[in-house]
C-alpha cells in the first residue's frame, strides 16, 4: 500500500493535489510537497469549469471561506466575440436547453428561429450574462431555473461524478491566491512543505522513482511521486522518457501573452463571464476578478510574432495597459502518452494541456486528482489501475481537443489565412463524420465524443448555433408537429429571464458585497 506521496511543484496543480489527497486520506497518507523558489508558476489560469464547485465541496470549503481570499467572481458561461463576424457575440452558457414534446428546445429553435440569437432565445443564463447579473441574491439565495440546481452549500462533500444537473456557474479567481490558500489548507492538515529546487531524480532497477534530490534539503523518498512541474514535466517526460503526443497539427495555437490589468470595480460593470474575443491569429481572453482583470492573447506563432501579439493585446486593453509588464508564454499543446507510469503520475501542465478556450486546464487537474484517489495504488493490481487511470485521463483530453477543434471549424469567420486554414486543417479522426451528422441533427449523447470529457451535447449545440459557420438543418419531422408547446416554452424562457434580471443584483454589486463582508 502506498503510504507516502511526494509532489514536485507548487502551482495550482501541486497544491490542489496536496490538499485533495489530505482531504481524502487524512493522516493515513504522508504528503510532502517540494516547490522551487526560483522557478515561477505559470502565472495564468483564472477561469474555471462548472464542476469546480465539487473540488471546494470535497475540501469542505464554502464560498465565503475562499472566494474573498482569492478575489473570486462568478462565471455563468463564456462570451464569444467576433467569431462569426465583427461585432457579433454569443454565449456558451452553463445551461441545458429544455425538452418540449420529447425534443430539445434547440431543435425547436432551429425550426422556428424566433430571433437570430439561439443563446438568448433558449437560455435564461445568456440573458443574465447580457444584463451582467449575479446568480445569487444578496442574502445568498441561488437563482433557480427549475432544473433542480443544488446549492453547493447544501450538497456537502461531492465529486464530479455527482454532477447530474448542470450547475449554473463556475468561478474566476486569482490562481496565485488560490495556491496560497491551499498551501495553508494543506500544511494545516499535515502536508510537509519543502521550499527547494529538485536537482535530480533517482530511478531504481524496476524503473520506479526512488527519491528526488534537492539542492539544500537532501533526498525526498516516497512510494508515489506526483509530477506537478508544469510544462517542464521533469519527472514523467524528462526523467522517465514518457512520450508527449502533440495536438499541434489540429490546434495550432502555441503561444500566449498575458497582462494583469487593475480595475476599478465602481467604474465598470463586471460581466459574470469569461470573454473570448476572436483576433487575426487567435483570440483574447478577458477574465474579470475582484479588483483586476486577467487578459491575454492566445495565438499561433506560425501566423503572428510575439511583438505583434503584444501590440494587439495592448491596443485591445487600451490606456490601462500602459506600464504593465507582459508575460510571454510558450504553450505545449497535447498530452503525455500515459500520464501515470510506474510510480510517477503527472498532474497539470506536466500531463497535458490544450489552449484555454473553454477553461479546461484546472478541470483536467481536478479530474486527474479525483481519478488518482479512485485508482490509488495498493499492491498487486497496480498495473491494471494505472491502465484504467491512463485511459480515462487520455479520453478527457482527447475529447476536449475535439470540442475545441469544432470551435474553429464551425466559426463563420473566414477573413484571413489563419481562419481559412482552420477550415481545412487536419481534424481528429472521427470529428469530420460527426460534423456531417450534426448538420442534419444537432449533437446528442450518441454523436459526440463517446467518453466522458466534461462537455455535454448542449455545449456542442450552443457552439454550433452561435458560431454560425455550419449549414445546420432543422429536423424535418418538426414541421409536421404541433408547435404550441414549443412556442409557449420559448416565451417562458423570455419571461423567466426578464423576471430574474429584474430581481437579481448586478454581478459587480454582489461581488463587492461579498468582499465587504470579509
Ligand atoms: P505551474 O504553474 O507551471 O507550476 C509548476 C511548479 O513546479 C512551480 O511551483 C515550480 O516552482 C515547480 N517546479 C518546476 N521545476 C522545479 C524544480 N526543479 N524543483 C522544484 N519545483 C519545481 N486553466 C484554466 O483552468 N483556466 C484558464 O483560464 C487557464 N488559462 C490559461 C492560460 C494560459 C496562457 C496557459 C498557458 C494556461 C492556462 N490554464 C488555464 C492552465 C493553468 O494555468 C494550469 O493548468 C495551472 O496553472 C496548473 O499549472 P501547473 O501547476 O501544472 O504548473
Amino acid at each position: 500500500m502506498s503510504k507516502s506521496v511526494v509532489i514536485v511543484g507548487g502551482g495550482t496543480a501541486g497544491w490542489m493535489t496536496a490538499s485533495y489527497l489530505k482531504a481524502a486520506f487524512g493522516d493515513r497518507l504522508a504528503v510532502t510537497l517540494v516547490e522551487s523558489r526560483n522557478v515561477p508558476t505559470i502565472g495564468v489560469g483564472e477561469a474555471s469549469f462548472s464542476t469546480i464547485r465539487h473540488f471546494f465541496a470535497y475540501l469542505g470549503l464554502e464560498e465565503s471561506d475562499w472566494m474573498p481570499e482569492c478575489h473570486a467572481t462568478y462565471k455563468l458561461g463564456i462570451r464569444y466575440d467576433n467569431w462569426r463576424a465583427e461585432g457579433h457575440h454569443f454565449y456558451h452558457p452553463f445551461e441545458r436547453p429544455r425538452t418540449v414534446e420529447g425534443v430539445s428546445l434547440a431543435d425547436w429553435w432551429l425550426r422556428k428561429k424566433p430571433s437570430a440569437d439561439y443563446d438568448r432565445d433558449c437560455s435564461v443564463i445568456a440573458a443574465l450574462c447580457e444584463a451582467k447579473s449575479s446568480p445569487r441574491q444578496f442574502e445568498g439565495g441561488l437563482l433557480t431555473l427549475g432544473a433542480g440546481e443544488q446549492d453547493p452549500a447544501a450538497v456537502g462533500r461531492s465529486t464530479m461524478a455527482q454532477q447530474t444537473t448542470q450547475f449554473p456557474y463556475a468561478y474566476q479567481f486569482d490562481a496565485t491566491l488560490l495556491a496560497k490558500l491551499l498551501t495553508g489548507y494543506g500544511t494545516d492538515r499535515g502536508v510537509r512543505h519543502v521550499l527547494d529546487d529538485v536537482v535530480d531524480v533517482a530511478v531504481d532497477e524496476h524503473g520506479d522513482i526512488s527519491h528526488v534530490r534537492t539542492k539544500e534539503s537532501g533526498d525526498l523518498s516516497g512510494d508515489l511521486f506526483v509530477d506537478c512541474t508544469g510544462f517542464r514535466s521533469l519527472l514523467l517526460n524528462k526523467k522517465l522518457g514518457v512520450p508527449f503526443l502533440s495536438y499541434q497539427d489540429t490546434l495550432p495555437n502555441d503561444s500566449a501573452v498575458a497582462l494583469r490589468v487593475p480595475m476599478e470595480m465602481a467604474d465598470q460593470g463586471m460581466g459574470p463571464y469569461t470573454r473570448a474575443s476572436a483576433q487575426a491569429a487567435g483570440w483574447i481572453w478577458t477574465i474579470p476578478l475582484y479588483g483586476r482583470t486577467g487578459t491575454g492573447y492566445v495565438y499561433a506563432s506560425d501566423y503572428c510574432t510575439p511583438e505583434e501579439a503584444e501590440r494587439t493585446l495592448r491596443a485591445y486593453v487600451g490606456p490601462a495597459a500602459e506600464d504593465l509588464e507582459a508575460n510571454h508564454i510558450r504553450m505545449r499543446i497535447g498530452r503525455s502518452e500515459n500520464s501515470w507510469v510506474n510510480n510517477c503520475v503527472a498532474i497539470g501542465l506536466s500531463s497535458g494541456f490544450v489552449e484555454p478556450l473553454e477553461s479546461t486546464g484546472i478541470f483536467f487537474i481536478q479530474n486527474a486528482i479525483e481519478q488518482l484517489v479512485k485508482h490509488f495504488p495498493g499492491g498487486r493490481e497496480d498495473e491494471q489501475l494505472r491502465v484504467s487511470y491512463n485511459r480515462q485521463v487520455a479520453h478527457v483530453m482527447d475529447g476536449v481537443r475535439e470540442f475545441l477543434v469544432l470551435h474553429y471549424v464551425a466559426a463563420k469567420r473566414n477573413d484571413n489565412a489563419y481562419w481559412r486554414d482552420a477550415k481545412t486543417r487536419t481534424m481528429p479522426d472521427a470529428l469530420a463524420g460527426r460534423i456531417e451528422q450534426w448538420k442534419v441533427k444537432l449533437p446528442d449523447e450518441d454523436t459526440i465524443f463517446p467518453y466522458y470529457h466534461g462537455f455535454e451535447p448542449y455545449s456542442y449545440t450552443a457552439m454550433i448555433l452561435g458560431l454560425g459557420g455550419l449549414d445546420v438543418q432543422p429536423l424535418p419531422g418538426l414541421a409536421l408537429m404541433d408547435d404550441i408547446a414549443a412556442v409557449k416554452e420559448l416565451q417562458l424562457v423570455r419571461d423567466q429571464a426578464r423576471s430574474l434580471v429584474e430581481t437579481l443584483p448586478s454581478h459587480a454589486d454582489y461581488i463587492a458585497h461579498v468582499h465587504r463582508r470579509r
